[in-house]
């Protein structure tokens, strides 16, 4: 089988029918080349750390850009009291577990992180599970709850993680955000399955939009069904306290199940899962990475600072929130298409492929690293430049990127019709 690199996506080396693991590799790497050559690269090396400006490259060829590619949207990767914080975890506890949660691998820090993270949403306790990865709660989280007598009712938008969980199920997907055909799916599966659970995100990573969370509630409940949201990207930005897309809908203790990440806002790595206590016990000691894997380490202990500084410096959330509403009227007043967002997701709308994948070279050529995001992420036509905004962008840095949008536009006629 022939692959034209010319227009081929990851997407199209997953599986090659005929070809044996190694054959794979080889046309891959080869892929790899041809993208390279043509200033087409994923994976760039970061030699400084999460801040607004990195240090990007290998070692002949490294330069400074602006950067718009890390979720660090409060900065706290680099707030000395986080740092802290992680510092007297590892000076206390050491810098590893040695064992999975369940057979030795659970220590107080652990504990503290549940307690923690379940009383910012207003929650009891041990109604919070802490997990390896944003991505491991979601997955692991839904491959223990759902099996082939149930259903998972998902927007086609959730992340790659959902999709994972969901392997051992029956699952159905509706177009994002749209309640009509959410119905229709919660209508045709009564009394088919034991368990029917709705899938959604707070925010959307690709969009940076949010669902009709009351609307998607209220439907779930008609149909006795169960909703778990994953606002791996709304907390710590949304919400009049930072709870994230679940708090001014005041939903926060109505959700069955509420996932999310420690390695965004919160600076950190990990993730963790939110449900009523005999549900989070049974994930608990049920689910195979609670059982088979160890969990975050000792450094995680700048978590529990991460979480007190959403309450006690709401002006990195005020930052933050200024910072965005400047850079998306700015896009926007250069005609470029921001979408729906309402959250530090800043994308910039192009379509196709080919033009986003050269704006983001421009970029690059102007000191802006930021992701150029295509199909199989998005849909084939809906290609854009994905930016997350950080409270730790200045201004300057925000009126150089318009500034290069503007040029850019200017030679690629990028601006809305
Ligand atoms: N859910 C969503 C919506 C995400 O965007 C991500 C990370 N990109 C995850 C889950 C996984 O989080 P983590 O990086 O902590 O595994």
């Amino acid at each position: 089988m022939d692959i034209n690199f010319e227009t081929a996506t990851f997407k199209d080396f997953e599986n090659i029918p005929g070809y044996n693991m190694m054959q794979r590799a080889d046309i891959y790497y080869d892929f790899l080349d041809y993208m390279k050559s043509n200033g087409h690269q994923y994976r760039l090396r970061n030699n400084t750390a999460c801040n607004s400006v990195i240090n990007v490259g290998n070692d002949e060829t490294t330069k400074d850009y602006i950067s718009f590619v890390t979720s660090d949207y409060l900065g706290f990767t680099q707030h000395p009291k986080v740092k802290q914080a992680a510092i007297e975890g590892i000076e206390k506890y050491g810098t590893g577990t040695a064992a999975t949660p369940l057979i030795g691998g659970y220590f107080s820090y652990h504990n503290d992180l549940e307690k923690k993270i379940s009383s910012f949403f207003g929650r009891q306790e041990d109604e919070a599970v802490v997990f390896t990865t944003g991505y491991t709660a979601n997955s692991a989280t839904l491959q223990i709850l759902l099996q082939k007598e149930d259903i998972a009712i998902v927007d086609m938008a959730v992340h790659a993680s959902v999709y994972e969980g969901c392997i051992l199920t029956n699952r159905k997907t509706f177009p994002h955000n749209n309640l009509e055909a959410l119905e229709q799916i919660l209508k045709t599966s009564e009394n088919q399955y034991r368990t029917k659970l709705v899938i959604i995100d707070g925010v959307y990573s690709q969009d940076g939009d949010v669902a009709p969370l009351k609307e998607i509630y209220d439907l779930v409940k008609k149909y006795n069904a169960f909703l778990m949201v994953d606002d791996v990207h709304g907390v710590g930005i949304l919400g009049k306290t930072g709870r994230g897309s679940l708090e001014d809908t005041n939903l926060l203790d109505k959700v069955d199940i509420i996932t999310g990440t420690f390695s965004k806002t919160f600076g950190n790595l990990g993730g963790y899962v939110i449900a009523d206590k005999r549900l989070a016990t049974f994930i608990r000691f049920q689910s195979r990475q609670q059982i088979f894997s160890a969990t975050a380490p000792p450094s995680s202990a700048g978590i529990l600072k991460a979480i007190d500084l959403i309450d006690e410096e709401p002006q990195w959330r005020q930052k933050l929130w200024t910072n965005i509403n400047y850079f998306k009227k700015g896009l926007n007043d250069l005609g470029l298409d921001t979408g729906t967002t309402c959250s530090a997701i800043v994308p910039v709308k192009i379509g196709d492929p080919h033009i986003t994948g050269d704006v983001g070279k421009m970029l690059i050529d102007h000191g802006i690293y930021a992701n150029s995001i295509i199909y199989p992420a998005v849909a084939r036509k809906d290609a854009r430049i994905r930016m997350s905004v950080m409270a730790t962008h200045e201004k300057e840095h925000l009126d150089k990127t318009l500034n290069a949008f503007e040029d850019i536009k200017n030679k690629l006629h990028i601006a809305k019709k």
